[in-house]
């Protein structure tokens, strides 16, 4: 019997790059390679690197060069965003084997076997397509991100995602439906919609809320959950399907500054007011929705006065999570070009308090669902310590006494309290 092969997988960025990365490890275990850890020894090191930060480009050049400084001269592969966005760069590091744009992802397989047989690819000789991935082992996750979208036509002026990622393209209603069938069928209990700007979902006439719709009328067990998605391109009929039992009363709604005169320099397509009203009118219908968001701290011209505007939004909508960003300067885009960069201790400082109210709004909400009910994925169950552990619709943790509790099911929870840990849980109790 020979050995398998040795492959290790590194992901920076975002939850599609995560699915893909996830669709890539379940293709090369199921054709006998064996996946370690990235810091273990192995014949082959995908990096999958992000862009949309200087932080992204950073940690995707470490961890190319951790892997071409290998003694024994591994095969290494690097793809994503960076690849797209800064190959010639790239090119100047010794010891790639070879370098993949996004569109070409789907192929590494093929890329990486062939090497083995002796064949060398060129990369442009590999097929180009963003939705061709293979579906990934339920071994990881009880939850599967479903790509139904890639790229972006908005041209934020501090974005590099459309110019990395390409113009919009939405994958066809029949493929995704398919898709969902079979991870329902192999076992996953919750479905994310993933993509780059998935409220421009559009194939053929056929809008985001359609697609989710006819998703929601799949039969099976399990539930659907919407990942980020920008505040434009949709609109009521998406609040009515919350009322759906299967949709998660729960949105990454992402803001980025509650100053409008930001917004605009931003180029978003929204101000606060439109922003207020999706939240209002959801808030209104389900009190306990949870929307969680994006703010960028920092952006060229953010005067203390813009910056405070955006503190007193996202304490009054009480975001539970808030994803900080501190601006930095994208190479390429057109906020690079603007006056009034902001200086680094102010960023530093910005950041830090919209971090502090994340923590304030998160115990606040977490707290406002005690005496509750919580259906709860069990994603862990630790028979030591009797307990199981999951996430709730709302998406919040929760901790709760194992009794039957099986991995991978659904536990109907009452909330009774919460942890006192930084990153609070909350508690409860089958009932
Ligand atoms: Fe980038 Fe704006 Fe498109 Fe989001 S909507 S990917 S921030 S350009």
């Amino acid at each position: 019997m020979t050995t398998p092969r040795k492959i290790a997988f590194k992901t920076l960025g975002c939850r599609l790059n995560q699915f893909e990365t996830d669709a890539l490890v379940s293709q090369f275990r199921r054709n006998g390679y064996e996946v370690v850890g990235f810091t273990r020894e192995a014949d082959i090191y995908v990096i999958n690197t992000c862009t949309v930060t200087n932080q992204g480009d950073a940690k995707s050049r470490k961890a190319i060069h951790q892997a071409v400084r290998r003694p024994d001269k591994p095969v290494v592969v690097v793809t994503g965003c960076l690849v797209d966005g800064q190959k010639e760069k790239l090119q100047k590091i010794e010891g790639v084997t070879y370098f993949a744009e996004n569109a070409r992802k789907t192929s590494l397989f093929q890329l990486v076997d062939a090497h083995f047989k002796g064949e060398t690819l060129s990369t442009d000789e590999l097929g180009r397509d963003l939705f061709g991935f293979e579906l990934a082992d339920k071994t990881f996750h009880t939850r599967s991100y479903i790509k139904i979208q890639d790229g972006c036509n908005n041209f934020c002026t501090f974005c590099i995602v459309p110019k990395v990622r390409g113009r919009a393209v939405s994958r066809p209603a029949v493929d995704i439906l398919d898709n969902i069938r079979q991870v329902v069928d192999a076992g996953f209990r919750e479905v994310v919609l993933t993509g780059v700007n998935i409220g421009r979902y559009d194939h053929e006439g056929m809008d985001f809320e359609r697609l989710v719709e006819q998703i929601l009328d799949l039969p099976g067990d399990f539930r659907v959950r919407i990942s980020s998605i920008e505040p434009e391109g949709f609109g009521e009929r998406l609040f009515d399907l919350f009322s759906h039992p299967k949709l998660t009363p729960h949105l990454h709604l992402c803001l980025q500054s509650g100053s409008d005169q930001i917004l605009l320099r931003m180029r978003r397509f929204y101000n606060v007011t439109t922003f207020m009203g999706i939240v209002n009118q959801v808030k209104n219908r389900y009190p306990d929705f949870n929307f969680t968001t994006d703010i960028i701290v920092g952006f060229p011209g953010e005067t203390n006065e813009d910056f405070n505007k955006t503190c007193e939004m996202a304490r009054e909508i009480g975001f539970s999570h808030i994803h900080t960003f501190k601006y930095s300067v994208r190479s390429g885009t057109r906020a690079e070009r603007m006056p009034d960069h902001v200086p680094e201790k102010i960023r530093q400082e910005r950041s830090r308090i919209i971090r502090d109210i994340s923590a304030e709004n998160r115990l606040n909400y977490l707290t406002s669902l005690i005496g509750k009910e919580q259906i709860v994925l069990v994603e862990k169950v630790d028979q030591r310590a009797r307990t199981a552990s999951g996430y709730g619709q709302h998406y919040v943790p929760v901790e709760f006494p194992a009794g039957q509790e099986v991995f991978n099911t659904f536990a109907r929870i009452k909330l009774t309290g919460i942890t006192k840990n930084t990153e609070p849980i909350l508690l409860g109790k089958p009932y």
